[in-house]
């Protein structure tokens, strides 16, 4: 069932969407040469306790997971597309890396990626992320009242494969609010003018994820939740919560 929330209700996850936007700011700016990625990690544990936040990841156990989620922050590394979790690994020059977070606020949950590169970057590392935020862009253009999710989900795929890019099947967008994940699933890619109509009121975590290699294929690693990519080519992840009103789509996690 889709949860239409109220303008006050809007306004709250905004504020929930700040303190995600704040944490991903703070370890994006940490993430450097040499740092851990469980340093990463208590950067973000730092942003949550000061704004009176908790996590939605900590203790997050889905049906796929072995065990419950360990972090607060997802770190995944390179060939990583997502779910990595936070391990003793030390940044090395050039490492790509994407950071997700989540928090909750007053009830309301917030949803956010960012991927970066550490050090020096190469240019087709750069290419990858400059894609993945048009990508989001371009979902987010396309989260308006009077179009369906088809349209978002179709804006997203047509900007990856558009630049030759792989996109894991399966994974996507998503509902959010008082749970991190709510209905309606918002796939990566799509065909316009389906899905269910966009309304004023709904809120999307919006985020695409883009394999280089061009290949879609993707497993669990040992540990249960990195997903990596199969042809151990980089991928890319960029994800805003956004709502959709009669006044265009606002964006809760805009840092
Ligand atoms: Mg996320
Ligand atoms: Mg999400």
């Amino acid at each position: 069932m889709v949860e239409l929330k109220t303008d006050t209700s809007i306004d709250a996850m905004y504020e929930a969407g700040q303190v995600v936007a704040r944490a991903l700011t703070a370890a994006g700016k940490a993430a450097g040469v040499g740092v851990s990625l469980l340093e990463l990690d208590q950067v973000a544990r730092d942003v949550l306790r000061e704004a009176g936040a908790t996590s939605p990841f900590l203790g997050y156990r889905p049906s796929f997971a072995p065990t419950p989620f360990p972090a607060v922050l997802c770190a995944s590394v390179n060939d990583a597309i997502v779910h990595g979790i936070p391990t003793k690994y030390r940044l090395r020059d050039g490492d790509l890396l994407s950071l997700d977070f989540g928090a909750k606020l007053g009830g309301w949950v917030g949803d956010s990626a960012i991927s970066l590169v550490v050090g020096r970057p190469r240019p087709a590392d750069l290419r990858l992320i400059e894609t993945a935020e048009r990508a989001l862009a371009a979902g987010i253009e396309a989260a308006v009242v009077g179009n369906r999710i088809g349209d978002i989900a179709h804006a997203i795929g047509s900007v990856c494969r558009g630049a030759g890019y792989g996109i894991p099947d399966g994974f996507g967008g998503h509902g959010i609010g008082r749970q991190m994940h709510e209905d309606p699933g918002v796939p990566n890619e799509g065909r316009p003018g389906r899905g269910l109509p966009l309304r004023h009121g709904m809120v999307l975590a919006i985020e695409p994820m883009l394999i280089a290699g061009g290949t879609d294929g993707y497993h669990e690693a040992p540990d249960g939740w990195t997903l990596r990519t199969n042809d151990g080519t980089r991928a890319a992840h960029a994800e805003h919560t956004v709502a959709i009103t009669n006044a265009g789509p606002r964006i809760l996690t805009e840092r």
